[in-house]
């Protein structure tokens, strides 16, 4: 065993994997190898072979498509109170399985455990939500401008909801899509990440007692495989009212118009590129933690991830300094051993694309204050990185998806504020102030253009109560809490004339 106290081997077991074998790239109901060739998992931790995965084919995610067509007119039509009850078995299950998938998380994707638990339970809170949520699906009542009239609004189930989900939160983003739509009666398809495929088998696992048990087998189906022989194919499919896509903009940008192109509805959850602000008169330690776990956590690959660090003019040199020294007590590592704040990033592509922006932060101008190196030993490890830039840097207007920080000096928060919103992506941004003219100046109409903004809060780790997504490049989507089950259900208008008379709307007449 490495320096950390995990037995993978054993932990892969009781999660239903079968360490160094093939293991089945699809679920319908029942295990099953895919056709479409090997596909391998090497932890990014230490590049060691943890199993490998028989990908689905075409065929494999036709039959996925069917079985949850077969199994949707059943399930729409069972109540959303005891659909909430299904997936409050599923959260049970995972609490079960919390310790095992949370290391495998890890494992994989190479966040630190703490994350990688953080990751499991955010399922569980999404499933604890979610079963609250089956009580409360609500329609509005409107009144008639027709005597005897009455108006409703009610909400039905939409049919099979696509997800697409990215290797950095291999998990959870299955859990925000499926819980609220499998209480909304929907039911679900899953294609996640290549890069991640043994957590989600993990996930498949984990349920599939609950749903043999409670005699929903159909409801939830995964398909493993590459994007031509099963992504394309899920946003041609006219069979899927909804395909829910989280990754990069360059997906995001392939995968509405696409979808658009049938007049489906796609839910996008893109790429973003944050910023935190710090004014003068902020608590400089607090923001000072907020930063460093905003850019260092998950080795810089959230999207949320604190990306800009903009400093007030009178505390600019003060507060990088004191920045710079923290990152030198923050321990790089394998992600499963105490102590180590920051795991390896997900493959040897993101290091190669870590190596090119360190150097184009030097060719063109920034200051490399702490960082820019990749680590000589096995894994993917980079230096969490610190650049000195001007805010019109170009490469700052970029998500690069790894723990690179670009700090700039601005005047006051008008400048901090234009130059935080002028990029394309707007996901999430926070501002450190203790001045409340400042803070609502930041949570104005003529603030924050992003679909978060946080007051003392960094721009990282968000609870799922809230609804959760970001504008422009970002994609415009919103999942998990607050009234997002919406996007997952179809809203239909009922009149009801109980009267003996034909008015008809804006006093209209149409005698015969
Ligand atoms: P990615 O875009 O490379 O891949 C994401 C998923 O899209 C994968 O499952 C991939 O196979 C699939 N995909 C790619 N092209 C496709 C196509 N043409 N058709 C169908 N499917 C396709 O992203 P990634 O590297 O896995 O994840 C990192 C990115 O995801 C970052 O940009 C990050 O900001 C973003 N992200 C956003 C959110 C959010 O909620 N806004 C959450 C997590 C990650």
């Amino acid at each position: 065993m490495a320096e950390h106290d995990v037995d993978v081997k054993a932990m892969l077991t009781r999660l239903g994997i079968d360490p160094g074998g093939e293991n089945p790239g699809v679920y319908d109901g029942a295990f099953a190898a895919g056709t479409g060739g090997a596909l391998a998992s090497h932890s990014p931790a230490d590049g060691a072979l943890l199993a490998t995965v028989a990908q689905a084919t075409r065929a494999d995610y036709e039959r996925c498509v069917e079985t949850g067509l077969a199994a949707f007119p059943r399930w729409r039509m069972a109540p959303a109170p005891a659909r909430g009850e299904v997936v409050r078995l599923m959260g049970e299950a995972l609490r079960a399985h919390k310790d095992d998938l949370g290391a495998l998380v890890s494992l994989e994707m190479g966040k630190v455990l703490s994350e990688g638990l953080g990751e499991v339970q955010e399922m569980i809170d999404i499933a604890d939500f979610a079963v609250g949520l089956s009580r409360q699906l609500y329609g509005k009542t409107m009144h008639s401008e027709r005597p005897r009239h009455r108006m409703y609004e009610q909400w039905h189930p939409l049919g099979t909801v696509g997800i697409i989900s990215a290797f950095n939160f291999p998990v959870a983003v299955w859990a925000w899509n499926a819980f609220i739509a499998f209480v909304c009666g929907d039911v679900c398809l899953w294609k996640p990440s290549e890069k991640t495929p043994l957590t989600a088998i993990a996930v498949c696992k984990v349920i599939d007692g609950v749903l043999e048990r409670s005699g929903w087998r159909g409801i939830s189906n995964l398909v493993i495989g590459d994007v031509v022989q099963v992504g394309e194919p899920l946003l041609d499919d006219r069979r899927v009212p909804l395909v829910s896509a989280t990754g990069s903009c360059r997906m995001g940008k392939i995968v509405g118009p696409r979808v658009a192109a049938r007049l489906g509805r796609s839910l996008l959850e893109l790429g973003g590129n944050n910023a935190l602000i710090v004014m003068d008169d902020a608590d400089q330690d607090m923001a000072l933690v907020a930063t460093a776990f905003g850019a260092v956590g998950t080795a810089g690959q959230r999207c949320t991830t604190t990306r800009r660090l903009m400093v007030q003019r009178g505390i600019a040199a003060a507060f990088t300094e004191r920045l710079v020294a923290s990152y030198g007590s923050i321990k790089i590592g394998h992600p499963l051993e105490s102590g180590v704040l920051c795991g390896p990033v997900i493959d040897d592509d993101a290091v190669r694309m870590y190596e090119r922006a360190v150097a184009r932060i030097r060719e063109e101008g920034g200051e490399i204050l702490c960082g820019g190196s990749v680590l000589d030993r096995a894994g993917c490890y980079v230096e969490p990185t610190i650049a000195r830039v001007p805010t019109d840097f170009a490469l700052a207007r970029e998500e690069t998806f790894a723990p690179i920080l670009y700090v700039m000096e601005i005047a006051d928060i008008d400048e901090a504020i234009r130059v935080q919103n002028d990029v394309p992506q707007g996901l999430s941004s926070a501002v450190f102030t203790n001045s409340m003219k400042t803070a609502e100046r930041f949570l104005s109409h003529a603030g924050s253009d992003c679909g978060i903004a946080n007051v003392n809060i960094g721009t990282s780790g968000a609870e799922i109560g809230g609804a959760f997504g970001g504008e422009k490049e970002t994609g415009g989507g919103r999942e998990a809490g607050s009234d997002a089950w919406k996007a997952y259900m179809r809203r239909q208008t009922c009149t009801l004339n109980w009267g003996d008379d034909l008015p008809l709307a804006q006093g209209v007449e149409f005698e015969i």
